[in-house]
């Protein structure tokens, strides 16, 4: 038989659109399945994403009649070990732009002993680094990365399946590990896989995206496409989305288009500045001076809490400990909340949603969080503080969306949920601080930082 090529599955777990499995086609046309669970990434991620990605491992092994070979180490040792023991021709991967995964390729392309480690596609429309200004450098803001990004535009969707390449049975590798079960107290998380992916587009396309543009926003109408657990994990791709709006103007159309936009533009940004996942992408903000010590931490824990006393934070809160996910506009309300009026660092706020968010992503992670410090790449102005009180009447506007994360305030009707003029129920918290002081605390200290 002919010696084997290796396809080593990261952040595309699916088997349709899949470019790798056309370059494992060429390649002779057999191949090993492969995926390393690696510690260095399991690690920040909580038991959401953990299980999220061991469900689809499960998917994508069943779709591969039970060939996936699993194993559990650093993928720098783990990868040229195995392409060794199967003889392989070539290794098979979706280039991976992540800080950590570019260095790691890098150190396995070094450690594979001349096989070729063979990137086809990335997790992206457009691959970071593809879209550049006229004068070479890459794009600082969104609207004319969009722009630019349009008119490049992106492949077909790549015609792959389970049948493109014929999977070895790798059942008598030593080092695999058998895939976890679903957990007896695993949290109710979005069903895992591709087939899941598939049917949650299309189910999204057909009744909820009419709307879209106008109700995004609202939390308590839910209408959104909760696609980004699986866009994290690549059991859909999002080129299948945007074929399938290929050729629609229409607003809903362009606006879902405009966010997978901001996706592509945030992982630009990172490839770019890769410091930008622990450090402030306008460093002016360097110099400014955070909230530290026990009070500090008492205030950081009612806010992982949602026991803030701001009723659309704690909405949100409870949400992302609940659902693992949380509504894009209240992630921005509880990111201003944290980081402007408890004047904390915006990298605490954010380690807290890698560790429970399923859809947790560093590139759109880091860049939404400093997005509403006003640290980042076209982010928010800084003198813009959200008044949480102001942000859930506008857009909670039912107090739906309150009442059904916060039991302590079920009782009180309408909007006035988000005011609590006869005071909080019994149960609920007094706001933990002054919104009106804390704005001009933080205007202050902004107005103190160096300048650019
Ligand atoms: P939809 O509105 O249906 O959008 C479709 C897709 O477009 C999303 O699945 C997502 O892939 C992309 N998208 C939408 N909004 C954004 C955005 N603002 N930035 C980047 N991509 C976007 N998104 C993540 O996928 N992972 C994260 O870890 C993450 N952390 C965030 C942290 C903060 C503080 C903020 C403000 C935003 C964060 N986002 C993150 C972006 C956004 O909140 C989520 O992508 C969105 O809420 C997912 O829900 P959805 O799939 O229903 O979105």
């Amino acid at each position: 038989m002919s010696r084997p090529s290796l396809v080593w599955f990261r952040r595309d777990l699916r088997l349709h659109d899949l470019p790798t499995l056309l370059s494992a086609a060429d390649d002779g046309g057999t191949a090993v399945a492969l995926f390393v669970l690696d510690e260095a990434l399991l690690r920040p991620s909580g038991p959401p994403r953990r299980s999220f990605l061991e469900g689809c491992l499960r998917v994508l092994d069943e779709s591969l009649g039970g060939r996936l070979l699993v194993v559990r180490g650093d993928p720098t040792v783990v990868v040229p070990a195995v392409a060794a023991e199967f003889e392989a021709t070539a290794v098979h991967v979706s280039a991976d732009f992540g800080p950590y995964g570019a260095r790691r390729d890098g150190v396995v392309e070094g450690a594979l002993d001349g096989v070729p480690l063979v990137r086809t596609g990335s997790p992206y429309a457009v691959a970071p680094g593809r879209i550049r200004k006229s004068d070479g450098t890459p794009y600082q803001v969104f609207t004319p990365f969009r722009r630019a990004w349009a008119a490049h535009g992106w492949r077909a969707p790549a015609e792959t399946g389970a049948h493109t390449v014929t999977w070895i049975d790798p059942a008598g590798f030593d080092a695999r590990v058998p895939l976890p079960g679903p957990g007896a107290d695993d949290p109710e998380f979005p069903p895992a896989g591709e087939r899941a992916a598939l049917d949650r587009w299309r189910d999204f396309r057909d009744r909820d995206l009419t709307g879209y543009a106008t109700d995004r926003d609202r939390p308590d109408l839910d209408v959104t496409s909760r696609l980004s657990p699986y866009l994290k994990f690549g059991c859909i791709h999002p080129r299948t989305v945007l074929y399938d709006l290929a050729g629609r103007s229409d607003a809903d159309a362009t606006a879902l288009r405009g966010e997978l936009a901001w996706r592509d533009f945030y992982a630009d940004v990172l490839h770019h500045r890769p410091d930008t996942a622990r450090g402030n992408y306008n460093h002016r903000f360097d110099t400014i001076v955070h909230d530290s010590g026990a009070a500090a931490d008492r205030a950081f824990d009612a806010w992982t809490q949602g026991r803030t006393g701001f009723p659309i934070v704690d909405a949100g809160m409870r949400q992302l400990l609940a659902e693992g996910w949380m509504h894009n506009r209240v992630r921005m309300i509880v990111a201003s909340f944290l980081t402007k009026d408890l004047h904390l660092p915006w990298w605490r706020g954010a380690r807290h949603f890698m560790t429970h968010l399923v859809d947790g992503d560093l590139a759109s992670n880091q860049h939404g969080w400093q997005w509403a410090a006003g640290c980042g790449t076209d982010a928010a102005p800084y003198f813009r503080v959200f008044n949480p009180t102001v942000q859930g009447e506008k857009f909670d506007p039912t107090g739906d969306y309150v009442r059904r994360w916060v039991p302590e305030l079920r009782g009180v009707a309408g909007r006035r949920v988000h005011r609590l003029p006869d005071g909080p129920p019994p149960g609920y918290p007094h706001p933990i601080v002054d919104h009106a002081v804390e704005r001009r605390v933080a205007l202050e200290r902004y107005g103190r930082m160096s300048s650019p």
